[in-house]
Parts: structure tokens; C-alpha cells; sequence
């Protein structure tokens, strides 16, 4: 149920409200706009009188909500979200370009690609450390050693890190990093989502493989149900039948997104498309569309990369898409 609230509503009137909800048992969300607040009641509304809230002088209207993600419902929260990371701000029209390579793999990769990222306007440094790998044989990070190069290049750069976590085990290592990225195939280990739920730092969800809008946005709910309300949405291609890329960038996921939910929403197509070339491409769509950020691969040495060389752009042509995503969001009037 949502309570929208008289523009002219005094702050005494509405705690007292808020008060006489919370008694009924349930809890209360906030949302402070420009124009209006919305009182967002989550839990059981059931008891609650709607026609008696409505009666209130204080009170312009009251309706339901049917949907089963509440806390990220842009009904509860009309206006975009912007998480922010130091001065870097994602979302709400501000654009954040998140660039680095997949894995972190030794100091002087991790800083050189940081600093040419950098230059090219990137505001985030991205780096895997811990590796979700389709096979056990495979590079799995360099794990807490990662997550270390990854503050020097920052130290360097003064670019905030996005690395992922895997385990819940792992949080207390992540205590120094700007961004905890939850990947793909982890948008729906609810253990780890509400583990994050309860930290007060941004979080970088991607959408599972093979997941709904729905279950997406019931993971950002699990995140935001912990008080954590700094929450990044990310897609990055879901597996279809056609095995032509690596996945099938879902783009018209972003403006669904913008309707249902105030959260930033971003782009990965490295990921999305498997394939360098088609980065590129991708990008310039994503940024068309509205995404609020991308996330882009970015290796000195493609050909030598431990992981993701294949889809991984060269710094000089990460430079020059950086400025046709800036050209293409001109053009569409951002
Ligand atoms: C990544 O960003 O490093 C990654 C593994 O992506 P995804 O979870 O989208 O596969
Ligand atoms: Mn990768």
C-alpha cells in the first residue's frame, strides 16, 4: 500500500501518521520528493483501513500495490535513485562509465589498465578477484592478493574499485571496496544478497542467465529489505537459444526497468556479447536507450588475458567508444 501524502503536509502530521502505521505493524518507507512524499507500507496492510487513511485531511490519495517488490518499486519511490560513490554519482541522469579488466592479474596490468581506464573518462575501476569459472581448471582469481592490487591501482588513480563477491565468507575482505559486484550466477544465493543487505555500501547486481525482470527485482528487494538501499542494476545478456554470442543482450530490459523501479540501471555488453567487436555496438545501443552506466572489459593484452581476452577492448578503443557513448548521449538529449 502506498499513502501519498498533501504537498503542504506538516512534519508533526506526518510522524503522527507514521507513528499510527507502524502500530498496526507495519513498516514505513520514506520517499521525500520535489512535489510529493509517498508513505510505502510494506508487511501485512491487511488490517489497515484504506478508506480511513484516505479520509485524512493530510492525505491525497492511498492504493494498493499488488506487485511483490516493494522496497526498489518505483511506486514506492518516484524518483530515480542516485547511488553514489565519492563524487562518482550513478543514475537520476548521471551516467557512470565502470571499465577495467575481468580479472585482476598482477600489479602492473591492474595499474596501467587503471590508469589509461582513467584518461579515457572512465569513473570506476572494475576487477575481478574472486572468479565464478565455468571450469574448476580454469583461472580462479588471485582472490585476496585481487583485491590488494586493486587498491594500489586505486591508490594510483584515485578511481573507486567494483570487484565481486562470491561467498559470504569472503565480506570481511571487501570491507576497503567502494562497489560489491554480485555476479550473474549469484543473483539469487539469497544468503549472500541479504548478507549485503545489511552493509551501507553500493552494490552491483547483475541479472542471473536465465532470470526474469520479476526475480531480478525480487533480488534487489532481498538487498534493500536489509536496509541497503544502494542498489545497481546491471544486465548482461541472458542465455537464449542462439548460442551465436555468448548471451543475448536483453536491452529493452532498461527502459522496463526505468518504469518499474527508481534504481540506476547499467550495461555490461562484454559479457552480454562474448565477442570484442560487438562491444562497441552494444555500447553506443545501451546508451541510447537510457542505461545509466556501462560496464565495460578493458585489457593492455587481450591475446595474453587470463580471462575474458576475447571480449576485452584495447585501451586505445575503449578511449575512443568512451567519447561516441558521450556523442550518443548528446544526441539523445542527456
Ligand atoms: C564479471 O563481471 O566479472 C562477471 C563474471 O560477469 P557475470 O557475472 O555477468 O558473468
Ligand atoms: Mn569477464
Amino acid at each position: 500500500m502506498i499513502v501519498i501524502l498533501k504537498h503542504n503536509t506538516q512534519e508533526e502530521k506526518r510522524n503522527q501518521l507514521i507513528g499510527w502505521l507502524k502500530n498496526q505493524g507495519v513498516d514505513v518507507h520514506i520517499s521525500q520528493g520535489e512535489y510529493q512524499t509517498v508513505l510505502g507500507l510494506i508487511g501485512d496492510t491487511a488490517k489497515i483501513d484504506k478508506d480511513l487513511v484516505a479520509s485524512l485531511d493530510m492525505v491525497d490519495s492511498v492504493k494498493i500495490v499488488t506487485d511483490p517488490f516493494k522496497c526498489c518499486n518505483r511506486k514506492f519511490h518516484p524518483d530515480d535513485t542516485i547511488v553514489e560513490i565519492g563524487d562518482v554519482k550513478i543514475g537520476g541522469g548521471n551516467f557512470c562509465m565502470i571499465a577495467g579488466p575481468c580479472s585482476v592479474e598482477n600489479e602492473e596490468q591492474i595499474v596501467a589498465v587503471a590508469r589509461s581506464v582513467k584518461a579515457s573518462g572512465a569513473q570506476l575501476l572494475r576487477g575481478g578477484a574472486f572468479k565464478p569459472r565455468t571450469s574448476p581448471y580454469d583461472f580462479q582469481g588471485l582472490k585476496a592478493t585481487g583485491l590488494e592490487l586493486l587498491k594500489i591501482a586505486r591508490e594510483e588513480t584515485g578511481l573507486p574499485i567494483v570487484s565481486e563477491v562470491m561467498a559470504v565468507n569472503d565480506l570481511p575482505l571487501f570491507d576497503d571496496v567502494d562497489v560489491i559486484q554480485i555476479g550473474a550466477r549469484n543473483m539469487q544465493n539469497f544468503d549472500l544478497l541479504r548478507e549485503v543487505g545489511k552493509l551501507r555500501k553500493p552494490v552491483l547486481l547483475k541479472r542471473g542467465l536465465a532470470n526474469t525482470v520479476k526475480e531480478l527485482l525480487m533480488s534487489a528487494e532481498y538487498i534493500m529489505a536489509g536496509g541497503n538501499e544502494q542498489v545497481i542494476l546491471c544486465e548482461r545478456g541472458i542465455r537464449t537459444f542462439d548460442d551465436y554470442t555468448r548471451n543475448t543482450l536483453d536491452l529493452a530490459v532498461v527502459p522496463v526497468l526505468h518504469e518499474l523501479t527508481h534504481l540506476p540501471v547499467i550495461v555490461d555488453p562484454s559479457h552480454a556479447t562474448g565477442v570484442a567487436k560487438l562491444v562497441r555496438p552494444m555500447a553506443l545501443a545501451a546508451a541510447a536507450c537510457d542505461a545509466d552506466g556501462l560496464m565495460i572489459e578493458v585489457h593492455n593484452d587481450p591475446m595474453h588475458a587470463l580471462c575474458d581476452g576475447a571480449q576485452s577492448l584495447l585501451p586505445e578503443d575503449f578511449d575512443k567508444l568512451a567519447k561516441e557513448v558521450k556523442a550518443v548521449r548528446e544526441v539523445t538529449g542527456k
